[in-house]
């Protein structure tokens, strides 16, 4: 059957057979994927010059005239074509070589004497005599000659859009492929996903037009125009799609769970053994208020490392569980599920011993549900969750399964979010009969424009402080290969261990025989996202040495005399999780105080002893990284030292960046610098799911204006019809953007 949009035509009908198999392999299948194949950049047309203004080395297009054209064989075989043309007061030399004269025939036919054409090349100088080299050759026309020269000028002075292309199909059979079909298109034929009013307002071209001004530029104007309109659609059909996301949400009903007096809240609050910072009760009032009413409370909580986000959190949960309902805690991994059951318990003491002997009145139950629970463990978590007894579930994405029930999930808090999809939020949010409340925690700051494009649906609360008392970290950068200071790094880490502190040392890989393609670290299971955009972020600058591995170390310290007598952990991902469960208990308790891991422990590790953190080939790591890392000590009354090693030499990016990261401890100012430095695909990419198929042309590292105008647009579109049907082009500008990363997450899972 024929379809009638134009824009869903297949390439192989819209231009021709051949044509369609090529853009075929560039993923391109109908005529809207093709208009959608932006150019990536735009070289930059001849300018024209006069003949007699030619300078050497210079990338220029002339007009002339054939003067006269011979074709030789040289003394060597070759064949060898020379023209001179003429601008009716200088001349010029084009020569063209070919293995044999036979192939240069065609040309000499071209270059006619009499003839006039567009000639481009760079300039040279041979035997005295300016020439150009194998030019581009644009001969006008026998007839109507006039009308052909004209439309070859204008042609010759537009910008050249250079389009990803591939060998066999280069750039210009793109161009002409694009071509043929943006000529037939009128303004009927394509719908556009900005509402009119907003094109108004902007003062931005409809989409038809933005199309024929990245493709067919005029000038350098012309594409940027059209780029900016199509920049500004991409954040407006993000920004409608959280925006309606939100709004859909808001109009769900949920459980309202006012705060109760005289429960587990207050009781927890009675006993905290530390005053709640500024920041703390001000956002704890905010989530109290969300939490009492009858609307799902969709609230992102971020904050700077160690800023207390856990108590925070916690306190929400209680809430809800004095409320009578439960609270579900969703965390990255194991080590950090495991962690964060520990550190409620910890936190909560015999408040949470509902159901045992010596437990305190009201008091609940925190259970703990991953994969790699042994049966019996298991079914008695599954039970405490399904019968209520335990208020608070912490697990991985285990929790997701449809074995797990809840009996009253009112409050899903999902830590370290940027390793959860959008769809994963939404399968625990199934499991409550009404809409749960949410809080998500990032574990690092992250700059706005990243939380307004993957947190876009979320209203967020910042907590900028850290606690009072805190000693603060000290940071330096410490040269490797240089005995005197590795010699003082481990006599640094034995001071504080008989101090009563605990070390962490981390590696970029597990052990020697890791060897991942390009020198990249070991993907662990734990760390691999983030080491993959570290390693993006060094980009080729650090030298391929070979990097520390957690194995070696582990050997190199045992027998260190700075550290004898002092037990040596190791933690990586390939343990199973009872190992890593056990060497994280030893460590923790300070049976083996100095624990060298992978970024396991990156983030949201919590060992108040922790004093010292040593990051190997320190250059490896991204920036927020390794002040997450960092992050991990000084929790306690004791000042922390976080050590950089790495070979990196002075002067190079690698050194600088660490240098920055001794200078300043504000995340959020070392979050945009990270972002400034990192690609565009692994911010996203490692905050969610998709969106590199949805977003060509935004870049939320320097787009923020764009983002802001998209967000405030599209609050306005959705507040005035919240199901944005009285613009059907944007609706389906968002279904077929939702299906791209639908397409993208299945891929990956
Ligand atoms: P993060 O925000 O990085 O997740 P945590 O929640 O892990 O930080 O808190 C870091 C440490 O600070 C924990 O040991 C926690 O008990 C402690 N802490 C939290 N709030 C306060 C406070 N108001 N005063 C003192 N210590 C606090
Ligand atoms: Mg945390």
């Amino acid at each position: 059957m024929l379809t009638t949009d134009p824009l869903a035509v297949p390439l192989a009908r819209a231009t021709n057979p051949r044509t369609g198999k090529a853009l075929g392999k560039l993923g391109l299948e109908t005529a809207e994927d093709l208009l959608r194949h932006y150019p990536r950049r735009y070289a930059e047309p001849g300018t024209l010059t006069d003949v007699s203004r030619l300078a050497v080395g210079e990338h220029v297009t002339v007009v002339a005239e054939v003067l006269r054209t011979s074709l030789r064989t040289t003394s060597q075989g070759k064949g060898l074509l020379q023209s001179t043309i003429t601008d009716g007061t200088s001349r010029l030399e084009l020569t063209f070589f070919a293995t044999h004269k036979r192939k240069l025939e065609w040309r000499e036919s071209q270059l006619r004497t009499g003839r006039r054409g567009l000639f481009t090349g760079v300039v040279s100088l041979y035997r005295g005599t300016l020439q150009l080299m194998h030019p581009e050759c644009r001969l006008f026309g026998a007839e109507d000659d006039a009308h052909d020269e004209e439309e070859a000028l204008l042609d010759a002075s537009r910008p050249i859009p250079v389009y990803p292309a591939f060998a066999g199909f280069e750039s210009w059979k793109v161009a002409q492929a694009v071509r043929t079909v943006l000529d037939p298109l009128r303004e009927e034929d394509v719908p556009d996903p900005v509402p009119a009013d907003l094109r108004a307002a902007h003062g931005l071209p409809t989409l038809l037009e933005a199309l024929r001004l990245v493709h067919l530029p005029a000038d350098e104007q012309d594409w940027r125009r059209g780029r900016d309109r199509l920049r500004y659609e991409e954040a407006l059909v993000l920004q409608a799609e959280l925006a309606r996301r939100r709004a859909r949400t808001a109009r769900e009903e949920a459980v309202a769970r006012p705060r109760r007096s005289g429960g587990l809240l207050d009781a927890f609050d009675a006993r905290l053994p530390f005053e709640l910072t500024a920041g703390q009760r001000t956002v704890g009032e905010e989530i109290a208020a969300e939490l009492a009413a009858p609307r799902p409370m969709q609230r992102l909580l971020q904050g700077e490392v160690g800023s207390g986000k856990t108590v925070v959190a916690l306190r929400a949960m209680l809430q809800v569980v004095d409320a009578g309902g439960q609270a579900a805690l969703l965390a990255p991994t194991e080590v950090l599920a495991a962690q964060h059951a520990r550190t409620l318990r910890n936190l909560l003491g015999d408040l949470a011993d509902g159901g045992f002997l010596g437990g305190a009145e009201d008091a609940t139950r925190v259970a703990l549900l991953t994969g790699s629970l042994p049966a019996a463990a298991r079914r008695e978590a599954l039970l405490d969750a399904a019968s209520g007894r335990a208020g608070i579930v912490v697990g991985t994405h285990a929790l997701l399964s449809e074995h797990v029930q809840l009996a009253d999930l009112g409050l899903v808090v999902v830590d370290e979010q940027h390793r959860f999809g959008v769809e994963q939020r939404d399968a625990l949010r199934a499991k409550a009969a009404r809409t749960p409340h949410t809080l998500v925690m990032t574990a690092t700051p992250i700059p706005r424009t990243v939380a307004m494009t993957v947190f876009g649906d979320l209203e967020t609360s910042v907590l900028d402080q850290v606690p009072a008392g805190r000693q603060g970290i000290t940071t330096h950068a410490v040269p490797a290969d240089n005995p005197r200071w590795t010699d003082r790094t481990w006599q640094r880490v034995r001071e504080e261990v008989d101090r009563g502190g605990r070390a962490y040392v981390v590696c970029a890989r597990i052990d020697a025989d890791d060897a991942p393609a390009g020198g990249a670290p070991a993907p662990d299971d734990e760390g691999t996202d983030l080491l993959a955009a570290a390693q993006d972020t060094v980009g080729g600058t650090a030298p391929r040495r070979p990097l520390r591995a957690v194995t070696e170390v582990v050997e190199e310290l045992r027998g260190r005399p700075e550290l004898a007598g002092v037990e040596v952990g190791l933690l990586h991902g390939r343990m199973t999780p009872d190992e890593k469960d056990r060497a994280f208990a030893a460590f923790a308790s300070g049976a083996a105080p100095v624990l060298v891991s992978t970024t396991v422990i990156e983030v949201g590790v919590d060992v108040p002893e922790a004093t010292v953190m040593v990051v190997l080939d320190a250059d490896r790591f991204g920036i927020s990284q390794l002040h997450q890392l960092r992050g991990r000590v000084g929790r306690g009354t004791r000042p922390g030292l976080c050590l950089l090693v790495s070979a990196a030499e002075p002067g190079t990016d690698a050194h600088a960046r660490l240098e920055t990261l001794a200078a300043t401890t504000d995340g959020f100012a070392l979050a945009a610098l990270d972002l400034e430095l990192r690609h565009e695909g692994d911010v996203l990419g490692a905050a969610q799911h998709g969106r590199g198929s949805s977003l060509r042309l935004l870049r939320v590292t320097r787009d923020a204006d764009v983002i802001d105008r998209a967000r405030t647009d599209a609050r306005a579109l959705v507040d005035a019809d919240p199901e944005l049907g009285t613009w059907p082009a944007l609706q389906d500008a968002i279904a077929r953007s939702l299906a791209g990363e639908r397409e993208e997450y299945l891929d990956r899972a």
